[in-house]
């Protein structure tokens, strides 16, 4: 970790500046009116053509904004900065004819941050393969606990254009950020920042692993206090030494074990503080007991920790960290549990859509039975069954993928019972749930985490949640 010279920003100018706006939606739509508003010549440039664009372009055309449908690959004459869509591939011809005629390419974080006034609350940021949302959340409702004015904002909820550009006056704002908002963000400096976790996602947008890490690891550059880390995940580390942070900024592990000097841990049921006291090579604060975590799942105690680092960062006293930590409820389809039948605990991780996620939760219960499969998007599935499989009293297997599971289960784990199921079609939730009951046994948890994408069978991992719940609902009535 090396301190650099830290490039301030100011916000920029826009008055008669040729922007193209990247992508209709959720971004771009107030990108564009942002720009427009501020004198910007905007022209937004989109793939698809469809009944919602049509829609989007109208509004947009009315305020006087040049739209063009259907052709998001042809860079419009005099562009002089294009502010992009994240999800937009780095490989698109739009970014390469830009890369050519050397023009700044933003994306929606970067936009952002450009645009915050100069008293703007400092950005305390999460980023990682899993866990993101949650650990926002946890660190807004940490923050809020010492009565300063927050948001969980990025990502999720309240957008990062309306927080920083809207009345609401913030002391600090938790910021999730994805790979891709980090690929897209190049001056973001973060008060702090952590990484938790490194595993391969989303491989087919950054090209390889390391082009993924290095755009997460995007989130410690310029650090002013802290950048945070995972001591079991030696990734996340290396990403902090080979950041470019301000003098001073301190390097701060969380672990699941006993903290050593500078790091966040557990002792004895209890989290504990080894980085933000008085003398820590002696010292230790605790913040809060491992039952105040909601639900207090190894992962999730990981996040919480996570969460703790960057308020102690900001100055938090230990107390509200506590109070933050039992305040804080997770979101819906995160290991939520749903309804016990007959004995049997039935657990919506819905959201668990990769197999860094579904190890994560595989390894919260002891006796399980898994509905798992989707669409794997370019996952292999050995490693994640040769560990779970001990867990494992029997698996239910769903949706276009599920071959690669059967098959890594044959591998690793011949002697559990699978149901394979063949169709994807919606009622064959209720059918999962079904052959699952018949498996389980009391004292066992129905654990959907399947490890894969929903949109094979449904819309999104919310369905494929609300689909789970009420097939449990069913067995109980
Ligand atoms: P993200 O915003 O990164 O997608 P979420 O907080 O929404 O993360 O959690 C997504 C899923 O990832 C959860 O349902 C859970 O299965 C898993 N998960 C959460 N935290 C972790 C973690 N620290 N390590 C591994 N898996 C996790």
């Amino acid at each position: 970790m090396g301190s650099g010279q830290v490039t301030s920003t100011v916000s920029p100018d826009f008055q008669g500046k040729h922007v193209t706006v990247a992508g209709l939606g959720v971004s771009g739509v107030p990108a564009a009116k942002v720009l427009h508003a501020r004198g910007a010549v905007v022209t937004v440039v989109n793939d698809g053509d469809d009944a919602r664009a049509r829609e989007q372009a109208a509004e947009l055309e009315a305020l006087g904004v040049t739209v063009r449908l259907g052709d998001g690959d042809t860079l419009p004459e005099g562009t002089e900065l294009i502010v992009t869509a994240p999800g937009w591939k780095p490989t698109k011809p739009l970014f390469q004819a830009a890369a050519k005629a050397g023009i700044e390419v933003w994306g929606d974080v970067e936009l952002a941050w450009r645009l915050r006034g100069p008293d703007a609350a400092p950005w305390l940021c999460v980023t990682g393969t899993n866990g993101k949302t949650t650990t926002v959340q946890m660190l807004a409702s940490i923050l809020r606990a010492a009565g300063l004015r927050t948001a969980a904002v990025g990502n999720i909820g309240v957008s990062l254009l309306d927080a920083v550009l809207g009345d609401e006056p913030y002391d600090v704002l938790a910021v999730e950020l994805s790979s891709y908002q980090l690929h897209w963000a190049p001056s973001l400096r973060a008060h702090s920042a952590a990484v938790l976790n490194l595993a391969p996602d989303h491989l087919d947008w950054h090209g390889s692993m390391e082009a993924y890490a290095a755009d997460k690891g995007r989130i410690y550059e310029g650090n002013r206090v802290a950048c945070v880390y995972n001591v079991a995940d030696k990734a996340t580390e290396d990403l902090v030494r080979e950041a470019d942070v301000e003098e001073g900024c301190r390097a701060i592990g969380f672990t699941l074990g006993t903290p050593g000097p500078s790091q966040l841990g557990v002792v004895d049921g209890i989290l504990v503080d080894r980085a933000f006291v008085e003398n820590r090579q002696k010292n230790a604060q605790e913040l809060a007991e491992v039952s105040d975590v909601n639900p207090p799942a190894p992962h999730n105690i990981a996040n919480a920790l996570a969460a703790a680092a960057l308020a102690r960062a900001f100055g938090v006293p230990p107390q509200a960290v506590r109070d933050g930590l039992r305040a804080f409820r997770p979101d819906a389809h995160r290991i939520a549990h749903v309804a016990d039948v007959d004995g049997v605990a039935y657990v919506d991780d819905s959201k668990a859509t990769n197999t860094h996620a579904a190890e994560a939760s595989l390894a919260a219960y002891e006796s399980i039975v898994w509905i798992a499969g989707g669409l794997a998007k370019g996952a292999t599935f050995d490693e994640l069954v040769a560990k779970s499989a001990k867990r494992l009293r029997g698996v239910v297997l769903i949706g276009a993928d599920r071959a690669l599971i059967r098959e890594a289960l044959a591998r690793h784990a011949p002697e559990v019972p699978v149901v394979d199921l063949d169709r994807t079609d919606t009622g064959a939730m209720l059918q999962a749930v079904q052959e699952a009951r018949r498996l389980a046994a009391p004292g066992d948890t129905v654990l959907l985490a399947p490890a894969c994408a929903s949109m094979d069978m449904f819309t999104n991992y919310t369905k494929r949640g609300d689909a789970f719940a009420e097939a449990v609902r069913e067995l109980g009535s």
